[in-house]
């Protein structure tokens, strides 16, 4: 690990917050970038089995994740190749609803300018949801409107939905995902790594 990974590793500036919540539990940050990295995955924060396991997208959301780049899990949790940063590194707690909160701004505001520029340049950014959209492009849109508006940013940024269960309804409303942006990303996504 280098210093910067240390110590997001060891931050702690969460820990009341989290203690407030439902399942009262600890900061974990799962670390998982490289400098040098072909592939950043730039998601949302840790559910509660990531939590569990230290091991980003140990669910399946990854699993889904995994199935829109079409990448197998030795290729995704290769380090030297795929990046993954999300706008918070530790699980934040459940609402009410049983839906995983918010990434907590602190952590974006805290580490991930830092992260960025140990990165360098990236050949490829996947956005995954929404807070990723937000932070990487500086836009306002909706993450229909962001997503349906791929090629604005391709080939070097992709922007993805959450691929989360709950959004199962949202690629039956929109077809053109499957069928015009992923066989498009996943040729990118081989083409960086193969580079
Ligand atoms: S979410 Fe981020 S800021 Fe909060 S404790 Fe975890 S690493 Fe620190």
């Amino acid at each position: 690990m280098n210093s910067l990974q240390k110590e997001i590793s060891a931050c702690r500036i969460c820990a009341e917050r989290f203690a407030a919540t439902e399942t009262a539990h600890q900061p974990r940050p799962v670390v998982w970038f490289q400098p040098g990295t072909s592939v950043l995955i730039a998601g949302q924060a840790p559910g509660a089995r990531v939590h569990a396991s230290s091991r980003p997208f140990t669910d399946p959301s990854g699993d889904r994740l995994r199935g829109w780049l079409g990448v197998d899990e030795a290729v995704f949790y290769d380090r030297s190749q795929v990046s993954i940063v999300p706008m918070a590194f530790c699980f934040p707690g459940y609402d009410t609803r049983k839906a995983d909160l918010p990434p907590p701004p602190v952590c974006g505001k805290t580490w991930h300018n830092k992260v960025m520029q140990t990165l360098g340049e990236i050949p490829l950014t996947i956005l995954v949801g929404g807070h990723a959209h937000k932070y990487h492009l500086h836009v306002r849109s909706s993450v229909t409107e962001t997503v349906r508006n791929w090629r604005d940013h391709a080939p070097r940024v992709f922007a993805l939905p959450h691929p989360s269960w709950r959004n199962t309804a949202w690629m039956k409303k929109n077809p053109w995902f499957q069928t015009d942006l992923l066989p498009v990303l996943r040729a990118r996504v081989q083409e960086v790594l193969n580079d």
